[in-house]
């Protein structure tokens, strides 16, 4: 079936198709590493990964580029602020999104550059847009791009400009220019841009490249003139998407996207995230605080992309029961229900069928991920009443039809794989302190008490905690 996807360009869904098949070239605004990025980032950051997965699933061959914004107002306020230059303020943060991307068991993506490394790219892109009447500098130094001189200007934002998140930013560029619609392409250095190490040179002085012209330039360098599909949060439709489409154009004279997908933002206990109200959690805080990746990321695709989504903790909880009740079919179709050839038909595989079209048919409009996710979990409920009834025996071919369905959904969503991969940690973990529970045990009953000593600092070591009562050692992380 074909894949119709919401382009905010023309304001409808639209069938997707790449334009040279079978490579798919999707770009996907990344983050600003000023900080660890939180659960409102990676709403959007596991959009991108669900897309990834299923225009993989069509057999494209995908190549998907998210940038590191390593230079922007933010960063280098950070960077002065904690007294240390910009590449040593903001590499941290980098490898931090790093890993919590894969925590949150996103596919490797096709490529991550950095800002700082193409800043020569960026000068050699400003001196064509100045070539053709696009760029001026102005007094201070600085160079914006004259949006009088490209009539295509407002195209993608229309009338709908959300000025409310994008106006900050605007602020932030607002040097000296001609027309107050114009945007900063350089931006001549400043004392905290020296203080800082974020100072480059150029045909217009010192200075550094503005943020929008970062992902131009990133995007077209790793994937060509035109992107199949360009992707980010709502917040950025305009300015920043409008921007990064004339200043691409502006050089190319292609289009820049065909597609130009934004994800809703995500609230928190019903409320915009800031930080004054203390609710911008990170993956690690929340795993800190008990909760799993697998229910992260169930919590996080629970709602389509474009559709409202309130993060509660009530919501996490319920997201773990779901995840449980993945890997206990999960289990149960692998280790408990039992394959008889002359079984009596159960009606799996007509159950597995209907189950991955539905999910399937979910995805593809518009990557609707609670259809999908409903679609799962109609099989799981489906799927457990008909191994009740028959006891937990089925055919062969029936058993595999449903966990070949089970894995298949799941290699979109992504969910029970993650789950698998922490509960073979626990197991590993569990057989690791049974065994050195029973070394100790011997230790005692030789009346070793050097060597139990040293078991019990190796379990206390790695956080675990015994406790020996009349029943034998008991163990806990602690
Ligand atoms: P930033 O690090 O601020 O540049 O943001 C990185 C990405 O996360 C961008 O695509 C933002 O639009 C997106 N983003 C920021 N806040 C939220 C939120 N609350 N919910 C969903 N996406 C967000
Ligand atoms: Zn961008």
């Amino acid at each position: 079936m074909a894949l119709s996807l919401y382009n905010s360009l023309s304001r409808r869904l639209e069938v997707f198709e790449p334009e040279h098949p079978p490579v798919v070239r999707v770009y996907g605004c990344g983050p600003t590493i000023y900080g660890r990025a939180h659960i409102g980032n990676f709403r959007t950051f596991i959009a991108y990964d669900l897309l990834h997965r299923v225009l993989a699933r069509k057999g494209w061959d995908v190549r998907f580029v998210v940038n590191f914004t390593d230079v922007d107002d933010k960063t280098i306020e950070g960077a002065a602020g904690a007294d240390s230059s910009l590449s040593e303020y903001t590499e941290p943060f980098g490898n931090a999104f790093l890993d919590d991307v894969q925590t949150l068991g996103v596919v490797s993506f096709h490529a991550t550059p950095r800002a700082t490394d193409y800043v020569g790219d960026m000068v050699e892109w400003i001196r064509k847009l100045e070539e053709r009447g696009l760029a001026y500098q102005a007094e201070d130094g600085s160079v914006y791009f004259r949006i009088s001189s490209f009539p295509a200007y407002g195209r993608l934002s229309g009338s709908r400009v959300d000025g409310e998140t994008g106006r900050s930013r605007i602020d932030a560029d607002d040097y000296d220019k001609d027309d107050v619609r114009d945007f900063v392409l350089w931006k001549a250095s400043r004392e905290l841009d020296r203080k800082v190490g974020a100072v480059w040179d150029s045909p217009w002085g010192p200075g550094r490249p503005g943020w929008h012209l970062e992902c131009s330039v990133l995007s077209i360098g790793a994937l060509g003139n035109t992107l199949d599909i360009h992707m980010g949060g709502e917040d950025l439709l305009f300015p920043h998407h409008e921007n990064e489409i004339a200043q691409s154009e502006g050089v190319t004279g292609e289009t820049f996207a065909r597609f130009w997908l934004h994800t809703k933002h995500l609230r928190v206990e019903g409320q915009k995230m800031s930080k004054s109200l203390g609710n911008t959690y990170t993956v690690e805080q929340l795993m800190e605080m008990g909760h799993s990746p697998a229910a992260i990321r169930h919590l996080l695709i629970s709602a389509q992309y474009r559709k409202e989504l309130n993060f509660t903790f009530e919501g996490l909880e319920g997201s773990a029961r779901a995840v449980e009740r993945l890997v206990a079919l999960h289990r149960r179709l692998h280790e408990e229900a039992e394959a008889h050839d002359d079984a009596d038909p159960t009606g799996l595989e007509a159950l597995a069928e209907s189950a991955v079209a539905d999910f399937d048919a979910g995805l593809d409009d518009d990557l609707n991920s609670s259809e999908a996710m409903a679609a799962l979990f109609v099989f799981l409920k489906e799927t457990n009443a008909a191994l009740d009834r028959s006891k937990g025996m089925a055919r062969p071919e029936e058993l595999e039809a449903a966990r070949g369905a089970l894995a298949s959904m799941d290699s979109v969503l992504g969910i029970l794989e993650l789950a698998l991969a922490e509960s073979s940690v626990d197991d590993d973990l569990a057989a690791w302190v049974e065994d050195l529970i029973r070394q100790r045990a011997e230790a005692r009953a030789g009346r070793d008490w050097d060597r139990a000593d040293e078991i019990r600092d190796a379990l206390t070591a790695r956080g675990i905690v015994l406790e020996d009562t009349a029943q034998g050692t008991r163990w806990k992380q602690g």
